[in-house]
């Protein structure tokens, strides 16, 4: 079958483009496009007010630095439109074992030589007795616990923001209908393609009798995948044998205390909760097997797990981890919800809505879409969701954790090769390695491998050459470095405050 045939007849121009959705995934696109390629295209973006949006999503990473730059965004007008917070991490409690606690942050730890990371030296200085905690030696992490935060120069503190998913949402549709976004608000009664049942898409038939046309479609219509999942029939695999949390239940609350630079992620028998501060509240959640809580349980639970008043109504939503087979088919490419969705657990959705706009920009289908930049397409964001997927599964499976059903399962299962293999050279030689463009570098790889409770068995020969006293100056150089630039950073709430405060 030629190209032409198989994705749009002739290889048609693409200059209208149509975003159905207007959740974080629909105006992430939109601003995105529209500054970039604005002059360029006709884009709408349709969305319902009555359907609404899923309204969590509310922890991001420090990639999202790259999306705010090519928007060219301000951060201190960004952070008091979405009431953001600063991130440096999140702290998992419970997750190794009830009890145990541990951060994963951003930034780095310590200092790699050529032929080994820094955590050869650091193992080697543990069984010399001349190490403190592996988390003395990252700065961000010491931040975290300490609460503190300021911008450092040169990129000095790794950092992301905690945000109001609302807000967000129309802080971005703003920019996106300054640079000539049109909205149109409604609901979609029908997707229609060139033949019923048939062809590549050709316009969203409205419910007011209104008809939207379009060349190329982006499907941000959340878990619905009205686009890609019901109209074209793309399927979806399933990841729950690895992934069991099924359910999410949600409430924001008022705030009782200072915003911490860190998002909480707390286990608990049936999954596990988060807490994350903005400026003006606090998000919770609890994200669940049901097969261990049942709907009708869970909001008392999350009721008894949360502190200060709630501001809303817990909200149940139900899911499946696991990505379509095909985040792009013929005309039309999913993004967010719509694609796939692996749990919260390392805040990685928005991430990937970030990723996928970037990606069908760099392979915008100006010219005609082609079979080869759709597949180039899908194999990228593969990559993108497998790796990610690994990551996520790796706090379930290296777990001591065997207080309920779901934890003695995720403790036993078989992971995903990729995985396993990780695993295994962590696990005998510390070794840890990062294939280009991997999302999760090697320092985050180590802290939640050791923090949930792997510890190497050997470490590389270049760290057996130092004697103790180079072992010990180096390390301790590292540490005294890390606490000179602690002590020098303000508490993160009046940072933030003094930030976003009106002038
Ligand atoms: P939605 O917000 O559901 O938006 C769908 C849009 O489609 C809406 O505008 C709706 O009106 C429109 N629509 C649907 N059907 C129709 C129709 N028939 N007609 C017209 N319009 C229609 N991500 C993170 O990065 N960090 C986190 O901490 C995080 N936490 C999460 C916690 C939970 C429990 C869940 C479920 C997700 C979380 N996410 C997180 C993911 C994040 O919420 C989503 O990636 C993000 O909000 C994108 O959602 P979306 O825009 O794809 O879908």
């Amino acid at each position: 079958m030629s190209v032409q045939t198989l994705y749009s007849d002739g290889a048609r121009p693409v200059r209208r483009v149509v975003i159905a959705g207007g959740g974080t995934a629909g105006w992430m696109v939109a601003a995105l496009m529209g500054k970039l390629m604005g002059k360029l295209l006709d884009i709408r973006l349709v969305e319902s007010e009555e359907i609404g949006t899923v309204g969590v999503g509310e922890a991001t990473i420090p990639a999202l630095h790259t999306y705010h730059e090519l928007l060219g965004l301000n951060e201190a007008e960004f952070m008091a439109a979405t009431q953001a917070t600063f991130k440096l991490g999140i702290k998992f409690e419970g997750w190794k074992a009830p009890g145990e606690d541990y951060i994963h942050s951003f930034g780095l730890t310590g200092k790699d030589h050529w032929s080994a990371g820094f955590q050869h030296f650091w193992l080697k200085g543990r069984e010399r007795g001349l190490a403190a905690p592996y988390g003395d030696y990252c700065l961000e992490l010491r931040a975290a616990e300490e609460q503190r935060f300021a911008h450092l120069p040169n990129n000095g503190m790794n950092y992301a923001y905690h945000l109001d998913a609302t807000r967000y949402a129309r802080f971005l549709r703003g920019l996106a209908e300054a640079h000539g976004v049109r909205r149109i608000e409604g609901k979609i009664a029908a997707v229609l393609r060139e033949q019923p049942g048939e062809g590549d898409l050709t316009a969203l038939q409205m419910e007011d009798g209104s008809r939207i046309e379009g060349d190329l479609f982006v499907d941000c219509t959340g878990f619905r995948a009205l686009l890609l999942g019901q109209t074209l029939g793309v399927g979806y695999e399933d990841w729950s044998h690895w992934l069991p949390c099924d359910r999410a239940v949600a409430v924001q609350t008022a705030s009782v205390r200072e915003a911490p630079p860190y998002t909480r992620s707390i286990a608990h028998p049936f999954g596990w909760q988060w807490r994350i501060p903005l400026q003006h509240r606090v998000g919770n959640g609890l994200v669940y097997s049901s097969r261990e809580l049942s709907d009708a349980d869970a909001p008392d639970m999350l009721r008894r797990h949360v502190e200060g008043e709630l501001i809303t109504e817990p909200r149940l939503l139900r899911f499946q981890p696991g990505q379509r087979h095909e985040v792009w088919h013929r005309n039309c490419v999913a993004m967010g919800l719509a694609s796939g969705f692996i749990e919260p657990l390392e805040s990685t959705s928005i991430h990937l809505v970030q990723r996928a706009a970037i990606r069908l920009m760099r392979l915008f289908p100006a010219g005609g879409i082609r079979e080869v930049d759709v597949r180039e397409f899908n194999q990228q964001t593969t990559q993108d969701l497998q790796h990610i997927r690994d990551f996520i599964i790796l706090h379930y499976h290296v777990t001591e954790r065997d207080d309920s059903a779901l934890w003695r399962h995720v403790r036993t299962m078989a992971v995903p090769e990729t995985l396993r293999h990780r695993i295994e050279l962590f696990r005998e030689t510390a070794r840890v390695f990062r294939p280009l463009d991997e999302l999760f570098a090697e320092n985050s790889w180590i802290q939640v491998m050791m923090g949930q409770g792997i510890s190497p068995q050997h470490h590389h020969p270049v760290a057996d050459l130092m004697g103790d006293a180079e072992l010990s100056q180096f390390l301790n150089n590292i540490r005294s470095q890390v606490s000179r630039q602690l002590a020098g950073l303000p508490p993160h709430q009046a940072y933030v405050e003094r930030l976003c405060a009106p002038y």
